[in-house]
C-alpha cells in the first residue's frame, strides 16, 4: 500500500465528488479540519456560519466513521500543525480542495513550501467550482469584469464532467494520533438563544444538502424563472446555498442534477450557479474585494456612518416593511432570500449613505451561508462599486419592489406581525393606514424620495457630476 496521506477538509465536507478524497481512497489517510481563528482573521467563521460548521462537521465525521476513518477536529495554527502532522505520521503528501479565500491562499503558499522543504507535497484539487477562476479568459486572455459575457464563456465550454462518487472504503493510518472532540472547536453566541431555532429550517451536512437538492425537483426548476423572485414562495428557490458554502455538496452535483431534471427552468437556474463561479472569480483577480471598492471613484464616496441607522436596519425596524422582514427572517433562520437581500442592501448604502461594509459584515455574522466571494461581489454589485455592478442611480423603490415581489403581502406579514390586520392594499406603506392598525410599527426612518436625493447627490459628488 502506498505512503499515508492526510486529507485535510475545508470548504469541501462531503464524501461524494470529491476529488481530494478520490485521491487517496488507495491508501492510508488521516482525515483533519483545522479551526485557524487567527490566520481567517476578521474573515473567521461568523456566528451563524458557526453553528452550521459544528452541525457539518458532526455530519462528515459520521459519514467518515461508516468508511472506517476518524475525522480529527483541531483548532490552532494550521501552518504549524498540518506539517508537523505530515511529519508525525509520515505522510507523503496532504491533499486539499483549493480555496479562494486571499488569507487561505495565503497560508496554502505557506503550507506547500514548508511541506515541500521536507520532501512532501501539497495537493491541491479543484472541488469547490466548476472552473479553475483563472482558466476562464476573455478572447484577450484577460480576466473578465463582466458577469454576462463571463457566463456565456463558462456556457460554451460545456458541460462540467460528471460527478464522482464517494469511495466505499478507506483506509486509516496506523498511527494516528487520538481522536480530537468536536466540542474542541470552540463556539461563539450561537449556543445561545440566538441560533437554537435555525435546526428547524436547516439540515447541515452532506445528507442535508442531498435532500434538498432532491426536494428542489423537476417541478421546482420548472417552475424557477417564475417563482425565483416571491420571496413568500417556499420553494421557489433551492435553499442549497448554506450547502454549496461549505461544499456538503458541489456545483457540479448540483448543475448535472438540474441538467437531469431536464425541465425548462435549468437554464435560469444554472445561470444563478454561475453568479457563485462569476464571484469567486472576481475575489480571484481582485483579492481586495472584500475590503475595498472595485470601482476607483468609490473610494472616496461620502458614506456617513451613523450607528442609530444601522441598528434599525439590522433589528428589523427600519419602518419599510419588506426591509423589515427581511432582516427579521435573516436573524430567525440565518438566511434571506435573494430578491429581499438586494433590497434591504439597497437601503442600507443607498438611502441610509451607511458604508456597505458595515451591511457585509452583519451578513458575514448572520448568513448561514455567509461566503466571502459571493458576499462581498454582491455588496458591492449593490452598492455600485463593484466590477459589474447595478447603476448608483438605480435606488430601489421599496414600496414598489414590495408590492411587485409580495403582492399580497404573505412575506411582509410572516415576519412582521404587527403588520398582519392590514389589508394587502396598505401591507407595503403602512404609515397610510388608520391610526392603530399597524400597532407599534415604527415609521419610515427615512423618507423614501429624501433617501433617493441624498444618495444620488452623494453619488455626484463622487462622479463630479451635478444631482
Ligand atoms: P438559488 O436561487 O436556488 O440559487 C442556487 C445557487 O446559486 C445558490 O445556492 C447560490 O450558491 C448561487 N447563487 C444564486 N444567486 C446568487 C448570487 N446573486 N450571487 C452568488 N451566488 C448566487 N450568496 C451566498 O451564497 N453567500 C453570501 O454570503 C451571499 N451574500 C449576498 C449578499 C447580498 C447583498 C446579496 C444581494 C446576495 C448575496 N448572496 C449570497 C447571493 C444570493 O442571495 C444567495 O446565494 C441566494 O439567495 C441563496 O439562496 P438559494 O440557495 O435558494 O438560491
Amino acid at each position: 500500500m502506498n505512503a499515508p496521506s492526510i486529507l485535510w477538509f475545508r470548504n469541501d465536507l462531503r464524501l461524494a465528488d470529491n476529488p481530494a478524497l478520490m485521491a487517496v481512497a488507495d491508501r492510508p489517510v488521516l482525515p483533519i479540519f483545522v479551526l485557524d481563528d487567527a490566520a481567517a482573521g476578521e474573515w473567521q467563521h461568523g456566528g451563524a456560519q458557526r453553528w452550521w460548521l459544528h452541525h457539518a462537521l458532526a455530519s462528515l465525521a459520521a459519514d467518515l466513521a461508516t468508511r472506517g476513518v476518524a475525522l480529527h477536529l483541531v483548532s490552532g495554527d494550521a501552518a504549524t500543525i498540518i506539517p508537523s502532522l505530515a511529519e508525525k505520521i509520515g505522510a507523503a503528501e496532504v491533499h486539499v480542495a483549493q480555496r479562494f479565500e486571499p488569507w487561505g491562499r495565503r497560508q496554502d503558499e505557506a503550507i506547500a513550501a514548508s511541506l515541500q522543504a521536507s520532501g512532501r507535497r501539497f495537493v491541491r484539487h479543484r472541488g469547490s467550482l466548476l472552473h479553475d477562476p483563472h482558466a476562464v479568459r476573455t478572447a484577450q486572455g484577460k480576466p473578465f469584469q463582466v458577469y454576462s459575457p463571463f457566463a456565456r464563456a463558462v456556457f460554451a465550454a460545456g458541460d462540467p464532467a460528471p460527478p464522482l462518487a464517494a469511495p466505499a472504503q478507506l483506509h486509516p493510518v496506523a498511527a494516528a494520533p487520538p481522536d480530537q472532540m468536536l466540542d474542541l472547536l470552540p463556539r461563539r453566541d450561537w449556543a445561545q438563544d440566538w441560533a437554537r431555532a435555525f435546526g428547524d429550517n436547516w439540515q447541515p451536512g452532506e445528507a442535508g444538502a442531498q435532500a434538498r437538492l432532491a426536494a428542489f425537483g423537476a417541478q421546482a426548476l420548472a417552475a424557477y424563472a417564475g417563482l425565483r423572485n416571491i420571496p413568500a414562495e417556499p420553494g421557489g428557490t433551492s435553499g442549497l446555498s448554506p450547502h454549496l458554502r461549505f461544499g456538503e455538496i458541489s456545483p457540479r452535483q448540483v448543475w448535472h442534477a438540474a441538467r437531469a431534471a431536464g425541465a425548462a427552468g435549468p437554464h435560469t437556474f444554472l445561470k444563478e450557479i454561475l453568479w457563485r463561479e462569476f464571484s469567486y472569480h472576481l475575489l480571484f483577480h481582485r483579492p481586495e474585494m472584500p475590503e475595498a471598492p472595485l470601482a476607483q471613484k468609490f473610494a472616496d464616496f461620502p458614506w456617513q456612518p451613523e450607528p442609530r441607522y444601522l441598528s434599525a436596519w439590522q433589528r428589523g425596524m427600519t419602518g419599510y416593511p419588506i426591509v423589515d422582514a427581511g432582516m427579521r427572517q435573516l436573524w430567525a433562520t440565518g438566511w434571506m432570500h435573494n430578491r429581499v437581500r438586494m433590497i434591504v442592501a439597497s437601503l442600507l448604502v443607498k438611502h441610509l449613505l451607511q458604508p456597505w461594509q458595515d451591511g457585509q459584515a452583519w451578513f458575514w455574522d448572520t448568513l448561514v451561508d455567509g461566503d466571502l466571494a459571493s458576499n462581498s461581489a454582491s455588496w458591492q454589485w449593490v452598492a455600485g462599486s463593484g466590477a459589474d455592478a447595478a447603476p448608483y442611480f438605480r435606488v430601489f423603490n421599496p414600496m414598489l419592489q414590495g408590492a411587485k415581489f409580495d403582492p399580497d403581502g404573505a412575506y411582509v406579514k410572516r415576519w412582521v406581525p404587527e403588520l398582519a390586520a392590514l389589508p394587502a392594499s396598505l401591507v407595503h406603506t403602512p404609515w397610510e393606514a388608520p391610526r392603530g392598525q399597524a400597532g407599534d410599527y415604527p415609521a419610515p426612518i427615512i423618507d423614501h424620495a429624501e433617501g433617493r436625493a441624498r444618495a444620488l447627490a452623494a453619488f455626484a459628488a463622487i462622479s463630479g457630476e451635478a444631482a
